[in-house]
């Protein structure tokens, strides 16, 4: 708190008393609000908030982990909005589990906010007392928008939400980032469509722990078992999960809540396996490992440019690579030295 950008923080703030341990004091009650502040604080770029944040996740880590973190992809119109709001509002109501809705998604910057942004979409699930529903941070890249919401992942399982869903697009890098954060990975996709239409990777496909055929609803019920044997059989010719996780192809219709049950049945089911063969704690200890190494990098790259006699030396180095005077292996050596 030595630090005077603090200070200055707390005399604007509306809550001058409030210090980071009072905020992470307040969240480990449980207190969703200061769940919202603490995450504010870890979204923010400023420096001074960053301390705050730092602070915060240094008192909540310890509480952290006790948590299934699922994340759940697909194509912008798949359904996923609408399935966590119905998922959601069913683990909360009939399954009795806290539930916590994030998001990454890289292009919210530009939109404004693309996914979750529209909170009308999950209109009941963010009146429920016993969830928790924050859209994506925004940041300049991937790799800062998917940090933040680790953090924020951490803070929600601190506050004691159990179930924790990640939403992303499926497009581009987004889902491998959230990939390397989640312990489960649902795929959403349409039946009657090729997954060149659907845009999805077939890497992605092969990431996925669970494949859901979204929109099933009475009357188009023999789309979605054509889609679902069809996507079976592609299953079977991918290589095996690390977990040792064999993949299903599941089916629902987030408007009629039909197969919502079953979904959910097949997220414990997946959970007691991984637990029971040790899965989860290695494969969270691992992702651990990448992140503090990323970090490292993108910490290092961050410094490095930001020195202005490595800018002007840059420029330099380009034009003597372009007048071959020097090769690019030996420009960047120069450079680093
Ligand atoms: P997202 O872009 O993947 O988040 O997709 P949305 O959740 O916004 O859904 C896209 C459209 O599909 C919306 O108009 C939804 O009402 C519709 N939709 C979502 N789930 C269902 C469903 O189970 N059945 C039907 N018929 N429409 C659905």
């Amino acid at each position: 708190m030595s630090d005077t950008g603090i200070n200055t923080f707390f005399k604007r703030n509306k809550r001058p008393q409030e210090s980071p341990k009072e905020i992470a004091e307040k969240l480990l009650a449980g207190d969703r609000s200061a769940l919202s502040r603490a995450i504010t604080f870890v979204e923010s770029n400023k420096k001074s908030h960053q301390k705050v944040a730092a602070e915060i996740l240094k008192i909540c880590l310890p509480h952290s982990g006790k948590s299934l973190r699922i994340g759940i992809t697909g194509v912008p119109g798949v359904g996923k909005s609408t399935f966590i709001e119905a998922f959601g509002c069913k683990v909360v109501k009939d399954y009795n589990k806290k539930v916590a809705v994030l998001a990454v998604d890289p292009s919210s910057q530009k939109s404004k906010g693309s996914i979750l942004g529209d909170k009308t979409r999950m209109e009941e699930l963010v009146t429920l007392e016993d969830a928790f529903v924050r859209p994506s941070p925004a940041g300049a890249t991937l790799g800062g928008v998917a940090q933040k919401t680790r953090e924020a992942i951490f803070l929600c399982e601190a506050a004691g939400y159990e179930i924790i869903l990640i939403e992303t697009v499926g497009v581009g890098q987004s889902e491998t980032a959230v990939k390397s954060m989640v312990d489960y990975f649902l795929l959403l996709m349409l039946a009657g469509a090729g997954d060149e239409l659907q845009g999805i990777k077939r890497g992605i496909m092969e990431m996925a722990d669970t494949i859901v055929i979204t929109k099933a609803d009475s009357g188009n019920e023999n789309n979605a078992i054509k889609a679902k044997v069809s996507y079976q059989n592609a299953v079977h010719l991918f290589p095996p999960h690390e977990s040792n996780w064999t993949t299903k192809v599941l089916s629902s219709s987030s408007l009629e809540g039909r197969g919502l049950d079953r979904i959910w049945e097949e997220v414990v089911k997946y959970e007691d396996h991984v637990t029971s063969n040790g899965f989860i704690e290695a494969n969270r200890e691992e992702q651990s490992l990448n992140w503090f190494h990323e970090s490292v990098k993108s910490e290092l790259i961050g410094k490095f440019y930001d020195r202005p006699e490595v800018m002007q030396k840059i420029v330099d180095l380009e034009k003597a690579i372009k007048e071959k005077r020097i090769s690019s292996f030996a420009a960047a050596r120069a450079l680093l030295e």
